[in-house]
């Protein structure tokens, strides 16, 4: 067990403020692994304040200057690769390999594609007589959630550091530990005392004052939309920016004529990786009436297989919710296939690979976000019930279309109410633009469109 007693401000580990801490459990076993400091108001005052210190020097360094830093970070992340996957595997239970290939994978791809964009972009462009400029909109406040740790900080401190602004981050309590490594990695790349700063602590203390602080000009949130909600209101009250990566309720689309093994077993994947915790997940497969028996069985059968390779979810909360959910499926009428409520294991947070048959539009589990390995296999008539039942969430995030022709499966995309839709398995693209319609949010991540969400312009007439 270890104690840290620092919050990462001002190019400096300091001591918090209060007295309070945060134990870091480990999901798997219970055990407590560390402990962090509870930021307060205080804390996220001192951070805000040298985030605004070190804003001018940072937005007027050279674009070139910037990408550098950032890529030395990707650097200091592939050096210390290892490590963030243990982390990471330490206080959210991920599975090692998934640790290694995607937690702290995508945040070293995600750096890198910003020490490029910082190098690129065209900060400056002309339109008639006028030159437009595109600045930093200055400091940034970053409220993140537990269910991809680094990768959620990363997609907003890199474009935000690309952009020239400064950042302020408040990480979730359950996960603080690879963020304090984080901090470390821009300590060791050179990255300006004050540009990136880092206050551990409570949502309703340190979250909420860092969304409240006068000295933020953009607050960017990734979580619940019920929080979600809430930063929007305080952001809207106080005239700032404000980007909001919320919830889904994703689609996955078999078309009559799709590879059916394939897109349920790739489905299935999708669903149950990181623990069915991504907000991205394709919960709710829909599949032609013809098809769907086989595609039922299909699904029970890949899920089955999945046993001790599933990891915990992050805490024991999460773990009642999802087994409330399923227990709410079951209530209202949906046919468990695979898994149940039931903890599969006396120790940890484990729940087991879920799926349920014969679920309807209208039912808690095809409507609400349950962040847990359950998947909802519904049923449709034709392309148009298809669409109606895709669509008819409040949620927009992501998706799938899987179709003989691809031709078909686009049109089909491009019907939907969502931001992102994978064609026939298409790749996790880390340059395209991520985010939600509807109440899954506002703003995009990722790429040149993550980027420009950290810009403001200023016109010049010539
Ligand atoms: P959450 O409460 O929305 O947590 C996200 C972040 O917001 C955390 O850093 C959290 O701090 C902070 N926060 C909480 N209350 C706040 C407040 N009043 N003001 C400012 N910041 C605040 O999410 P959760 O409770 O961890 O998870 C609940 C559900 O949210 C999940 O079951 C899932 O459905 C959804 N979720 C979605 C995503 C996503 O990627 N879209 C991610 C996580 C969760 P603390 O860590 O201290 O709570
Ligand atoms: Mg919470």
């Amino acid at each position: 067990m270890k104690a840290y007693d620092g919050m990462y401000i001002g190019g400096a580990w300091r001591p918090a403020a209060g007295p309070d801490v945060i134990e870091v459990v480990n999901p798997a076993d219970g055990q407590v692994i560390a402990t962090v400091p509870a930021g307060t108001v205080e804390d996220v005052d001192a951070a805000v304040r040298a985030a605004r210190a070190a804003l001018p020097a940072w937005a007027a360094t050279a674009p070139a200057e910037r990408a550098t830093r950032l890529a030395v970070l990707r650097d200091v992340l592939v050096a210390r690769q290892d490590e963030i996957a243990r982390t990471v595997t330490a206080e959210l239970g991920a599975p090692p390999k998934l640790s290694q290939t995607v937690h702290a994978a995508v945040p070293i791809v995600v750096a890198g594609s910003y020490a490029e964009l910082a190098a690129t972009y065209p900060f400056e462009e002309r339109t008639g007589n006028s030159t437009v400029l595109h600045e930093p909109v200055g400091v940034v406040g970053a409220i993140t959630p537990w269910n991809y740790p680094l990768h959620q900080i990363v997609a907003k401190a890199a474009p935000a550091l690309a952009a020239g602004c400064t950042i302020v981050v408040k990480p979730a309590e359950d996960t603080p530990l690879v963020a304090r490594l984080l901090a470390e990695a821009m300590h060791e790349a050179g990255v300006p005392a004050g540009v990136f700063n880092l206050v551990t602590g409570l949502g309703p203390v340190a979250g909420q004052a860092l969304a409240e602080h006068p000295g933020v000009d953009l607050v960017s949130f990734t979580g619940s939309t019920a929080v979600g909600r809430r930063i929007g209101a305080v952001a809207a009250a106080a005239v700032k920016k404000v980007a909001l990566e919320l919830g889904g309720k994703s689609a996955n689309v078999i078309l009559p004529g799709a590879d059916l093994a394939r897109a349920v077993n790739v489905g299935v994947a999708n669903v149950m990786s990181n623990s069915g915790q991504t907000c991205s997940a394709w919960t709710r497969m829909l599949v032609h009436r013809d098809q769907y028996d086989e595609a039922v069985e299909l699904a029970a059968a890949a899920a089955a297989k999945y046993g001790d390779r599933i990891g915990p979810l992050v805490n024991a909360k999460q773990q009642e919710r999802v087994r409330g959910y399923i227990e709410k499926g079951v209530a209202e009428g949906a046919r468990l296939v695979a898994g149940g409520p039931d903890a599969p294991r006396e120790q940890g947070c484990f729940v087991s690979p879920t799926v349920f048959a014969d679920v309807t539009p209208d039912m808690t589990i095809a409507q609400e976000e349950i962040f847990g390995p359950v998947l909802s296999v519904l049923r449709y008539e034709d392309e148009e019930d298809a669409l109606r039942i895709a669509n008819g969430t409040v949620y927009g995030l992501a998706g799938a279309v899987w179709a003989a022709d691809e031709a078909q499966a686009v049109a089909f995309a491009r019907r939907m109410e969502t931001g992102q839709v994978d064609i026939n398995g298409g790749r996790f693209n880390p340059l395209a633009p991520f985010g939600g319609y509807k109440q899954s949010g506002v703003g995009r991540e990722l790429g040149v469109h993550g980027l420009t969400e950290y810009l403001q312009t200023k016109s010049l007439q010539f």
